[in-house]
């Protein structure tokens, strides 16, 4: 699904050099390297305060620790996304409230959202799922007219932006209040470990998520309020550095292959291939086909055919055991239920080849024939 390694071949120098930098000044945390790498992202994402943590499901969790939110208050998030989104809200005491989907783009739809708004509703989790953004305008109205927060699940969307109706252009994460992103190794801007951020324009929030992140602490062992212990280490920053220098280039050679995938696939019965919407640009975090049918018996075929393949994601979380306790049932989330029984992510990185890519797609066409006529 993704070549970390050919990727590190390419920047393997500079790597070991920043390694070797970091360990000989044994600043291991909090050292400068963290201090410069949160400025080269607040610059390259245009918003003042960024602050790293330890991954990016802390992220999530920190920035619903900010927001002062009490037990019982309602959030609401999409239900195909991967399970810290959720699981942060529930974990802190609050009720996860799921919105269907819009089927084209995989995102929540925007349109869905007033319906579930109550008294106790506080904020909205849009995840920019795949690659690219949330219709944001339609979000930050209903949220603003109701005083919620946004917060913006951007794990996946680094680089990728959103355009508004008066042409004005933002970054993926830095339209909600607080922007949450993880560094986990196999994402758009990813570290050899974990590792996450949170992004704000709120100077009173930027020093809140500062102090959480440390304990609830700005003056060594003086606690204001509770906080936890997550940050990310030197080495990792050091190695984010010099990635983020690149982080356009590699979203330009995942469009291309994206690109490529769809000129390949465009004209092949049964299959949907992914669509950007007119609102914002596409970093292809992930390449998700939509099959009409057989989507199990192509994955098992792709697999014997040595190709990979990967399902983002099986189960709505509304459906998961875990989050039965909210009392959703089959049925409640109909375009997402489908959609989780017809997505396929194809292999889809930095260092994938024409030639790679042509012989994944002819593979997946011959399963298709056989699948279509048996
Ligand atoms: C990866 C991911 C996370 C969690 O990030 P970690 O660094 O693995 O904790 C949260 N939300 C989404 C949508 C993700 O893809």
């Amino acid at each position: 699904m993704v070549d970390l390694h050919n990727q590190y071949l390419q920047i393997q120098s500079e790597v070991d050099e920043a390694i070797t930098k970091v360990i000989n000044s044994c600043a291991f945390i909090n050292g400068a390297e963290v201090k410069a790498f949160q400025n080269e992202l607040s610059g390259y994402l245009g918003i003042d305060h960024v602050i790293a943590c330890g991954n990016g499901t802390d992220a999530l969790q920190i920035a619903l620790m900010a927001l002062d939110l009490k037990p019982g208050d309602e959030v609401i998030t999409t239900p195909f996304t991967f399970v810290a989104t959720a699981e942060v809200i529930a974990l802190l005491g609050l009720k996860p409230v799921f919105v269907d989907i819009d089927p084209t783009s995989y995102n929540m739809d925007a349109n869905k959202i007033a319906p579930l708004i109550t008294s106790r509703t506080k904020c909205i989790i849009p995840v920019h799922l795949f690659g690219q953004c949330c219709d944001m305008e339609p979000i930050l109205a209903v949220a603003e007219e109701n005083g919620l927060f946004v917060v913006e699940d951007n794990a996946q969307s680094i680089g990728a932006y959103y355009t508004f109706s008066n042409g004005e252009k933002k970054m993926a994460g830095t339209m909600g209040d607080i922007g949450c992103t993880s560094f986990y190794p196999t994402k758009n801007l990813g570290a050899f470990g974990d590792g996450g951020a949170l992004f704000t324009a709120n100077d009173q929030l930027g020093k809140k998520i500062t102090k959480i992140v440390n304990h609830g602490s700005s003056i060594k062992y003086y606690h204001d309020e509770i906080g936890v212990n997550s940050r990310l280490d030197s080495i990792q920053a050091a190695i984010l550095r010099i990635k983020l220098r690149r982080l356009d280039a590699y979203n330009a050679a995942r469009s291309k292959a994206a690109s490529i995938y769809d000129d390949l696939l465009k004209s092949v019965d049964g299959v949907k291939i992914p669509k950007t919407m007119k609102f914002t640009t596409h970093v292809y975090h992930q390449y998700t086909i939509c099959l009409d049918e057989g989507r199990e018996e192509v994955q098992t075929a792709l697999k014997e055919m040595g190709v990979s393949s990967m399902v983002y994601y099986p189960v709505p979380l509304h459906l998961q055991d875990a989050y039965k306790v909210y009392g959703y049932k089959k049925g409640d989330f109909p375009i997402s239920e489908k959609l989780a029984n017809q997505v396929l992510s194809l292999p889809m990185h930095t260092e994938l080849t024409e030639e790679i890519q042509e012989t994944i797609i002819t593979k997946l066409k011959t399963i298709l024939l056989k699948t279509y006529i048996s």
